[in-house]
């Protein structure tokens, strides 16, 4: 059992669902390390790049800045 959040429901990382991404992104709106979130190496580089289309899409912000 690698512990992958995708692996075990069986699914793909997607742009559209964009609050399953972010659960992957830290309060400031970083991609979590793969030592925390426990996502496999696949799908961390397929997280990376949905996020990243999310973000072009203006669905994800690119950093969330403290006030
Ligand atoms: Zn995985």
């Amino acid at each position: 059992m690698t512990g992958c959040y995708f692996c075990e429901k069986k699914t793909e990382p997607t742009y559209k669902e964009s609050d399953t991404m972010r659960k992957f992104l830290t309060i400031r709106g970083k991609i979590v390390s793969r030592e925390k979130s426990r996502v496999c190496q696949w799908h961390q580089r397929k997280l990376s790049t949905e996020i990243k289309k999310a973000r072009s899409l203006m669905l994800l912000p690119y950093v969330v800045y403290e006030e």
